[in-house]
């Protein structure tokens, strides 16, 4: 994989743990002892601008584009067909949780270090430079930490904790969560908890 990134802001998986559960702790408190699932819908239609300035949008984007943050135009956006698609529901939350990590981790560290750049730079330029993805360290690479944060957000790890150790299988968790068994695993990796089938 060959991809181009802005190294983000470090954030160790305990920042993001503690960032996401404070998030949710604030917006929807069940989600941890109620076994409700997080509303990412709500709180993106509804939350997310009012948090952080960026705008939420659902766009009719290209094929294999699900979601995407824009910095400069200070917009989220969600793809339409995929909202609209309900055998789609648990990887349209996921998607909206990645995107929500976006606009909370990295709107404003990227806006700040521009405008850094611009009152430095005489001629006004403000382009942050871009990296392969393997010359970044995991811990700054935006997109594992949006992937970290959305694991948090949708599956806060006291809530997944107390559903393995009540007996919940993955298929369980997955429903109980509202995310593809995959997400389940990695979380699960990410815990290091062990699952059953
Ligand atoms: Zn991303």
């Amino acid at each position: 994989m060959n991809r181009r990134f802005v190294p983000a802001k470090p954030r160790s998986n305990k920042d993001l743990e503690s960032l996401s559960l404070n998030l949710v702790k604030h917006y929807q408190p069940g989600v941890i002892n109620q076994k409700q699932r997080f509303d990412t819908e709500e709180f993106f239609d509804v939350d997310l601008e009012k948090l952080t300035g960026v705008a939420t949008d659902y766009q009719h984007l290209e094929s294999g584009i699900y979601g995407y943050t824009d910095t400069d135009e200070m917009v989220c956006a969600i793809s339409k067909e995929l909202a609209d698609d309900p055998s789609s529901e648990y990887f349209f939350r996921s998607t909206t949780a990645h995107e929500i990590a976006h606009a909370v981790l990295h709107v404003s560290d990227y806006r700040l270090r521009r405008a850094i750049l611009r009152s430095v730079n005489k001629k006004g330029h403000d382009s942050l430079r871009l990296f392969h993805e393997s010359e970044i360290p995991l811990y700054r690479n935006p997109e594992w930490q949006a992937w970290r944060f959305a694991g948090a957000l949708l599956m806060p790890a006291q809530a997944f904790l107390s559903a393995v150790k009540s007996g919940e299988s993955l298929r369980d968790l997955s429903q109980h969560f509202g995310v593809n068994a995959s997400f389940v695993m990695t979380r699960a990796r990410s815990l290091k908890i062990n699952v059953k089938n």
